[in-house]
């Protein structure tokens, strides 16, 4: 049987049987694999708190027909234990998560997405931010890794050179007086340079960022992610912004 080894962390995972679990993973070098945990609902089991949503594991699987079997898998590190003791950091890290599941296909390789999961959920275990912006940041980034970066200076349309008032989700973002369509949004110039600093990975400007500038932004930010999902991120609904 071909054995394979990777990190990855877990996604989400539904209940299989009387005590199996099927476990949705992203791998750092596999990409998005579905694997079935035998046993993990019992309470003796070794491995059932370690596949849990936010886990950072090692792990190891054989191949089958069509599911893989877990066979070990060590903690690396325990993120979704730590992000569980917090209710804004865990629907944070649920709708990431959900995210996540919904930008990567299985067997596809996706070290850029699988980076970005790491570093939100690293942030959201250790409490370094405002929760709510550490779930924009990987949206924005996330959304951009996928190929739809939004605009948060430049004309989205034209590429006219910024700051602008207009702002559009379906245009891109940011947009001139020339290319604004009708129903465009004017938002604050102060969300919009929170925006670009989540994006780029500004903390020290996002930190000092006011509530209502958050608000609008992740109002934006939401916006600008269900437009491109087909269904929306319904975890999102959870997070109180
Ligand atoms: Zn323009």
């Amino acid at each position: 049987m071909p054995l394979y080894r990777d990190e990855a962390i877990v996604l989400r995972t539904h209940k299989l049987g009387e005590a199996d679990r099927i476990v949705t993973a992203l791998t750092r070098r596999l990409g998005k694999v579905r694997v079935v945990g035998k046993g993990v609902r019992r309470t003796k089991s070794r491995f059932g708190a370690r596949l849990e949503p936010g886990m950072h594991i090692d792990v190891q699987c054989y191949e089958g027909r069509s599911l893989d079997t877990v066979t070990q898998v060590e903690t690396l590190d325990p993120w979704g234990e730590a992000i569980a003791r917090d209710y804004p950091s865990w629907t944070a890290a649920t709708a990431v998560l959900e995210t996540c599941d919904r930008l990567t296909e299985e067997r596809e390789p996706a070290l850029q997405q699988y980076l970005l999961l790491a570093g939100a959920l690293r942030s959201l275990a250790g409490r370094e931010h405002d929760p709510v912006l550490v779930l924009d940041a990987y949206l924005l980034r996330a959304m951009a890794v996928a190929g739809w970066a939004a605009s948060f200076h430049d004309c989205a349309k034209c590429g006219a050179a910024g700051p602008h008032r207009g702002f559009h989700v379906v245009a891109g973002g940011a947009v001139c007086p020339v290319c604004r369509p009708p129903g465009s949004a004017a938002p604050a110039p102060e969300t919009l340079r929170l925006l670009a600093a989540l994006l780029a990975g500004d903390w020290s400007l996002a930190d000092a960022s006011d509530t209502r500038h958050r608000t609008e932004g992740s109002g934006l930010t939401a916006a600008f992610l269900q437009w491109h999902l087909e269904r929306g991120i319904r975890s999102l609904r959870m997070v109180e912004r």
